[in-house]
């Protein structure tokens, strides 16, 4: 029987292991463990950091940010059409503030872009009022109609035919990989302890510790937080409970290159229907401009390939939106799974006499609320008998800017005098420089693969997909591992 333990300092006074980077899950007993390192977790793991907490972040991937959180439409969301009332209604406006704000603290790249809800026939036309106060209800009072004539000054290279928009000038884009990476980043320079490749297969719940079996060991935990994603039902389950059932819902998209661009300076929407919001114009931060995304119900949680059949309908719709794209070259293609649950909201729910909280269903908005859903586990873990004491400051994170619309190392010249590496590009597509993949390899959460190396630097992200810069990219990696 494990003794009950409250805080690390009870865990010391236990005689207990302590915390060593080196140290296996199976040496410890934390006091909250979070399962699942998306954004979601990582963030979660972030706010549990400013408290004297023995805290472990696990995932099952070589990688934070490697499930659903890498491939969505990276849009920070003003929450303008989400159900009023709802749980997510709340925590994606309040997510959006301390994202922006926690954005230009760190130095992620978010462009406020704007977003034009465009309708095309009649009865779009006559649902734009209802949206609009719909927007007022979710306490969002910026939104406002625009004619045919407005719009179409705003995005001269719309389709025929749109009659009007509704205008909701703070919907933001954001970088998708340089989130959870800050997170995750600024938890473990706080003493969160990250285990990658570690996989939960069976939990034990005693009376005051679970016991998790992990494809690395043992692992004991007062509190447990499931934030796995996809796999959230099944975590759920395998402790007893059967409260939703997750259906991976997948949206592909096609990214088109820079060139494009031009093309597009808002967000452009369609009227949503029962279906779902649809399918969107949108530029990235990167530079490029997302067509998607579908919404598939599968049953397959693995199924994240593209299909000839959805990019042919996603061509169908963009040409309608934006004409022109269509003339563009095609970057890349990909599929993220949304954890849909059939309700329409998240489905977070706390068992204080479990000190177990399920953090599921966080389908289509958890980019945009992460650190407010940190914020109000941290408050459940607080009214289920963990004692959080007094949080202090984190220590603070600046993260290599990604985003197209700011400087980077390749354009500052008197960063590439004190340090030639960020003058030799060694990506020339999406000019990354030797500089940048050395600092990404040596970061706090480095990466295992060339992918999260990407993911980290935009190496290899450009228009020839790594095709010329692959080799060179591969050997600096191999050469940085121990
Ligand atoms: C197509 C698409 C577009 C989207 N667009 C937007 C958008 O524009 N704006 C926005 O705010 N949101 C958007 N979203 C939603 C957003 O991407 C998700 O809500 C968010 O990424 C969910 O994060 P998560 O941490 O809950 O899940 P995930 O990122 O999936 O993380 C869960 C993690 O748990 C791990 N895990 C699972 N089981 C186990 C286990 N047994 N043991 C250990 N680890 C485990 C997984 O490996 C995974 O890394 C979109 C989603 C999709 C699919």
């Amino acid at each position: 029987m494990h003794p009950t333990i409250t805080t690390a300092d009870a865990l010391t006074a236990a005689g207990l292991p302590g915390t060593r980077p080196g140290d296996g899950p199976g040496a410890q007993v934390y006091d909250v463990t979070v399962v699942g390192a998306g954004v979601v977790g990582a963030a979660i793991a972030r706010e549990l950091a400013r408290y004297r907490l023995r805290t472990a972040l696990l995932d099952a991937c070589d990688d934070i940010g490697n499930g659903t959180s890498k491939a969505n439409t990276a849009i920070l969301h003003t929450g303008f059409d989400a159900v009023p009332g709802s749980l997510e209604a709340r925590l994606v406006r309040e997510g959006q503030h301390r994202l922006r704000a926690y954005a230009a603290e760190t130095g992620i790249p978010v462009e406020r872009v704007g977003a034009l809800l465009v309708a095309w026939d009649e009865e779009q036309l006559a649902a734009l009022p209802a949206l609009l106060a719909k927007a007022e209800r979710n306490e969002y009072h910026a939104a406002r109609l625009l004619d045919a004539g407005e719009l179409r000054a705003r995005e001269p290279h719309l389709g025929p035919g749109a009659l009007g928009a509704l205008e909701i000038p703070d919907e933001s884009i954001i970088c998708p990989w340089t989130t959870p990476l800050a997170y995750a980043t600024q938890a473990v320079r706080a003493g969160v302890q990250l285990h990658l490749n570690c996989r939960v297969r069976h939990i034990d719940s005693g009376d005051d510790v679970h016991t998790l079996a992990t494809t690395r060991g043992t692992l004991h935990t007062r509190h447990l937080v499931n934030a796995a994603g996809l796999y959230a039902d099944e975590l759920d389950r395998e402790l007893g409970h059967d409260d939703f059932t997750v259906t991976p819902r997948r949206g592909q998209l096609i990214v088109f290159d820079k060139l494009a661009r031009d093309l597009v300076g808002h967000i452009l929407l369609p009227v949503p229907t029962a279906a779902g919001k649809g399918v969107l114009v949108a530029p990235t931060v990167f530079g490029n401009v997302l067509l998607g995304p579908t919404a598939e119900d599968l049953d397959d949680k693995t199924a994240t390939g593209s299909t000839a059949d959805a990019i042919a309908l996603l061509r169908e719709k963009g040409r309608r939106i934006l004409p022109e794209l269509l003339d563009e070259e095609v970057t890349a293609v990909y599929a993220g799974l949304r954890a849909a649950t059939g309700q329409e909201d998240y489905r977070i729910r706390s068992r204080p006499e479990r000190r177990y909280i399920a953090v599921g269903g966080i389908r289509s908005t958890g980019l945009t609320a992460s650190m407010a859903i940190a914020a109000h586990v941290t408050e459940l873990l607080g009214d289920s008998g963990l004692d959080l004491g007094t949080p202090s400051e984190l220590p603070p994170v600046t993260m290599p800017n990604l985003g197209e619309a700011f400087p980077r190392p390749y354009q500052d010249a008197g960063r590439i005098a004190a340090d030639p590496a960020y003058g030799t590009l060694v990506c020339h597509c999406e000019r990354v420089s030797a500089g940048e993949i050395r600092d990404a390899l040596a970061g706090t959460v480095p990466p295992h693969s060339p992918d999260g190396l990407r993911r980290r630097t935009r190496a290899g992200n450009g228009r020839c997909q790594g095709f010329y810069c692959g080799a060179a990219v591969r050997a600096l990696f191999e050469e940085a591992r121990p």
